[in-house]
């Protein structure tokens, strides 16, 4: 069968090259989001027991209850923030770190900030075992945004949120992008672009999706 031919026998697992396939076939067009999905190795940031589908087009749980979202989505997202050589971006939910690391390989420099703790640092171990230099990663409340290092050029929010949170819309530059699923818990969210303009903001709604709820304030424990 067709569909077996890039799979590896050997180990079953299924390989980047066949994930790329995909992404492209559901309209993933941009070179660059593809370039960078093919060399952020998403294995280094699912757990062990999910290795075998690392490269699988879907969501998987990482700790604390949370997920690290599905590859296309992922992708569609980073496309849709057009990022530049010179961008700063500002990631809202860094969760296993895999957006945080895609983004990376196509600005200059990501903001990332976690609630929890624990998520927080085993995404600050890949990195380093990556290598990735340019990501500065906080625990802290991202709804709030990053006043210190505000503006950005690019948002990006991978929990949804129930309204669109004002302080990330007043941390976007003029001519700036958000990108963010809104809607509630476990019902329908739909991701929208806000473009922050000199007369106010545009508002796009895009895509049907589900994330884990992004929710107020630090993470008591972990
Ligand atoms: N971008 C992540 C997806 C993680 S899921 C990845 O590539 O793996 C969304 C993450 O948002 C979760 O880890 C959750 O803890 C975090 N989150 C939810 N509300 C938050 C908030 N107010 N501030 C910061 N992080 C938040």
């Amino acid at each position: 069968m067709g569909d077996t031919d890039f799979d590896d026998e050997e180990t079953g697992r299924i390989p980047v090259a066949k994930l790329i396939l995909g992404l492209r076939a559901q309209g993933i067009r941009d070179a660059r989001v593809l370039k960078a999905i093919e060399t952020v190795p998403r294995a280094l940031f699912v757990e062990e027991t999910y290795s075998d589908l690392a490269y699988a087009d879907r969501s998987l749980p990482i700790d604390c209850g949370q997920t690290i979202s599905q590859p296309f989505v992922v992708a569609y997202m980073t496309e849709l923030l057009r990022l530049g050589d010179r961008d700063k971006v500002l990631e809202i939910g860094t969760g296993s770190g895999y957006q945080a690391a895609v983004l990376a390989k196509l600005c200059r420099r990501v903001y990332t900030i976690e609630r929890y703790r624990t998520l927080h640092r085993q995404a600050e171990t890949r990195f380093k075992e990556l290598g990735i230099a340019n990501i500065t990663a906080m625990v802290g409340d991202g709804i709030k945004g990053w006043p210190a290092q505000a503006p950005f050029d690019k948002i990006i929010v991978t929990a949804a949120a129930e309204t669109v949170p004002p302080d990330l819309v007043d941390q976007l530059k003029e001519g700036g992008i958000m990108i963010l699923p809104v809607g509630p818990v476990g019902g329908v969210q739909v991701l929208r672009r806000i473009v922050r303009t000199e007369a106010g903001v545009e508002d796009t709604e895009l895509l049907g999706v589900r994330f884990v709820p992004l929710v107020p304030g630090k993470a008591a424990q972990l």
